[in-house]
């Protein structure tokens, strides 16, 4: 998609600090980090929720998670990780491309919402 910020951060166009790369996603250090270690998940596929994803996406969305829960060690997270992923306005979305927040690093809030 020509103005998602995410696709541009995919294919380099802005920069991004990647502590990850495969075929199916980019893992990024958030530019805000709201904990310790705050990370991003990006399928490289652009769809814009969970709500617009496709059967294939799904599928494409569950291997990332599963290949993230073999790296979990080397992004530090081996004291436990939130894993938050944004729908509209009620939840702040503000990035049309599906991302999955990566949270952990220390203890976080007992609360979520
Ligand atoms: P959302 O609010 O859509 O769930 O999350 C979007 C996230 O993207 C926010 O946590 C925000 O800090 C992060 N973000 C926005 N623009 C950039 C950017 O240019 N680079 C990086 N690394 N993160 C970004
Ligand atoms: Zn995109």
């Amino acid at each position: 998609m020509e103005d998602c910020i995410f696709c541009k951060i995919i294919k380099g166009e802005i920069p991004s600090t990647k502590v990850y790369e495969d075929e199916d996603m980019v893992i990024i250090k958030d530019i805000a980090p709201q904990a310790p270690i705050h990370l991003l998940l990006l399928p490289k596929q652009h769809f814009a929720n969970i709500i617009e994803m496709t059967d294939e996406q799904a599928v494409l969305v569950a291997r990332c998670i599963k290949k993230l829960s073999t790296m979990t060690h080397e992004l530090g997270l081996d004291g436990g990780f939130r894993l938050i992923s944004n729908k509209g306005k009620d939840a702040c979305q503000s990035v049309e491309h599906l991302h999955i927040h990566i949270l952990g690093g220390a203890q976080l809030a007992d609360k979520m919402g």
